[in-house]
């Protein structure tokens, strides 16, 4: 029987007895940037960290672990990620990416790799026909469920169906719920995204990204990417990300024991027109997440009677703090409008729900009482500050 997700964020299964690094709990980080060869034609297994590094290749067996993936590769930020698989496609290629993304894959499809060639057809995955829009070019179907910063949940399977029967591939960034709540490739997807910056690495303090996959020779080109291009994660990086692993299981559990108390509390707000969150029942995603997901994580967005509402806010949070970025200890919130999603044009902005009045909040392992408590301070300052 395969083990917890839990257990496999501390011990990789196939390492046991066979490592020798005098006994270190902690694996090693190995500062190097080359290795001597024992002789002519002969190798460690290492020759250059750009390549491969001993501490980078002990994370990406642990991410490749938790997604049950047969590869995962680290890189030094997610956007780095997603920049390396646009490489595995040519000019012409055709790509149907969900309408609500991370910014900064929205950015980097419409300003980088337009230029190089690719077209992108924008859609709303959690309720079209994705089939409806696969042409003789189509090479990818790419997602987030639930999505930044609007929470759609798109049905993995379904859509895995539909990019099996054309051949093409879907790719899912699994960010906003970790392979702590959710495993895409067991769903049928053939390459994970991940900004490792947010719930891998957990504590706001280093920025990672993978690509992970199940399928041979998709990690033999991204291996030839990796290698190639020099985008591979760092080694103190890589030991960070990999200490941040290991209480993955605890903070996601906190942390979601959190969200789901704070979405009911927004709730009650008379100023709060709006809750989003997965975990309601009121939540159009609830039933698939509750078919392809073990939880419902600790991201929620929420919308206030007015733009003022929000702005008071971001001004007065104390403890929370008024910061891009999530998946860390720390609660933080957001103002996507102005934030992570600047750079989306307007229009789609608001055509995807992200108004001037939509907070973004990534629930963080704080005691959810001194939580709620500030935030009640909060919504009363902002309550008055927008009746003046
Ligand atoms: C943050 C984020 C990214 C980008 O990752 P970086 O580590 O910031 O480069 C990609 N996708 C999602 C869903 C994110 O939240």
């Amino acid at each position: 029987m395969s083990r917890g997700v839990g257990t496999k964020c501390i011990h990789l299964e196939e390492e046991e007895g066979k490592v020798n690094n005098y006994g270190a709990i902690s694996f090693p980080i190995y500062q190097t940037a080359t290795y001597a060869h024992p002789g002519v034609g002969c190798s460690t297994g290492y020759d250059y960290s750009r390549l491969q590094n001993p501490t980078r290749e002990q994370l990406e067996k642990v991410v490749a672990a938790l997604e049950n993936g047969i590869d995962a590769l680290a890189f030094s930020s997610g956007m780095a990620a997603v920049a390396m698989l646009m490489e595995l496609f040519r000019p012409g290629d055709h790509i149907i990416a969900d309408a609500d993304l991370y910014g900064g894959s929205i950015r980097l499809f419409k300003n980088v790799s337009e230029k190089n060639g690719i077209s992108f057809k924008s859609i709303d995955c959690h309720k079209e026909d994705v089939e409806k829009y696969i042409n003789e070019n189509t090479k990818a179907i790419y997602i987030e469920t639930p999505t930044n910063p609007m929470m759609n949940v798109t049905d993995i399977e379904a859509v895995s169906k539909i990019a099996k029967k054309h051949d093409i591939l879907l790719i899912v960034d699994n960010t906003f719920l970790s392979p702590y709540f959710q495993n895409p490739l067991d769903l049928g997807a053939d390459i994970v995204v991940h900004s490792g910056t947010k719930f891998l690495g957990g504590h706001n303090d280093t920025l990672a990204g993978f690509l992970v996959t199940d399928r041979e020779d998709i990690s033999e080109k991204l291996r030839f990417l990796i290698k190639t291009t020099g985008s591979g994660l760092a080694p103190l990086d890589s030991w960070l990300i990999l200490r941040g692993i290991k209480t993955l299981a605890v903070r996601m559990e906190k942390a979601q024991q959190n969200a789901i108390e704070i979405a009911h509390w927004l709730k009650t707000q008379k100023a709060v027109t709006k809750v989003i969150y997965p975990g309601l029942e009121e939540h159009p995603g609830y039933e698939i997440m509750k078919k392809q997901a073990r939880g419902f994580g600790s991201m929620l967005t929420f919308r206030l009677e007015s733009k003022e509402f929000a702005l008071a806010i971001l001004k007065n949070v104390r403890m929370i703090k008024y910061a891009e970025s999530l998946g860390g200890v720390e609660t933080l919130i957001t103002y996507p409008t102005t934030q992570t999603h600047a750079d989306v044009p307007k229009e789609i902005r608001e055509r995807n729900g992200i108004t001037e009045e939509t907070l973004r909040l990534s629930v963080g392992i704080e005691d959810v009482k001194d939580l709620i408590d500030e935030f009640g301070k909060v919504f009363a300052e902002a309550e008055k500050e927008t009746k003046n």
